[in-house]
């Protein structure tokens, strides 16, 4: 399983690049590998005690954090477009596990970021740990 067909098959339109909105599309028509990945992932959250979180917990996804941050260069892409250079300390998943556990390791839908942005992005949870990183207000 090289990068480059798996890329091949997702293209992404170039207007909604970043944003999420272009993943919208690819709900229709996961691969059976996506599909595999899906069903393993809801496996994963249902048989462990740690739930969803069990994923972030298997080489599987260490593998696929570890090429979204090298094709990245470790740089946070929020702050990227902002023309900050920061370094990456998380890789979101643009389509959230939950909603789309098929896009798990799919690397169109993984996104580096630093802990800022991250917190913006998942602002139903961790209030708390943002206030632990000292993080240094730029703006
Ligand atoms: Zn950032
Ligand atoms: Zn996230």
């Amino acid at each position: 399983m090289g990068e480059g067909p798996a890329a091949a098959r997702l293209p992404v339109h170039p207007d909604t690049q970043g944003s999420g909105r272009g993943l919208e599309v690819i709900g229709a028509e996961y691969t059976q590998e996506q599909i595999a990945v899906g069903e393993w992932v809801r496996r994963l959250a249902a048989n462990s005690a740690r739930g969803w979180k069990a994923f972030y917990h298997t080489t599987e996804w260490q593998r696929a954090r570890g090429k979204a941050l090298k094709r990245d260069h470790g740089m946070c892409q929020r702050c990227r477009r902002e023309g900050w250079y920061t370094k990456a300390t998380t890789v979101h998943h643009l389509k959230h596990l939950r909603d789309a556990p098929e896009l798990a390791l799919t690397m169109e839908n993984l996104e580096s970021l630093c802990a800022a942005c991250h917190e913006r992005e998942h602002p139903e949870r961790h209030r708390r740990r943002i206030a632990n990183e000292l993080i240094p207000e730029r703006w």
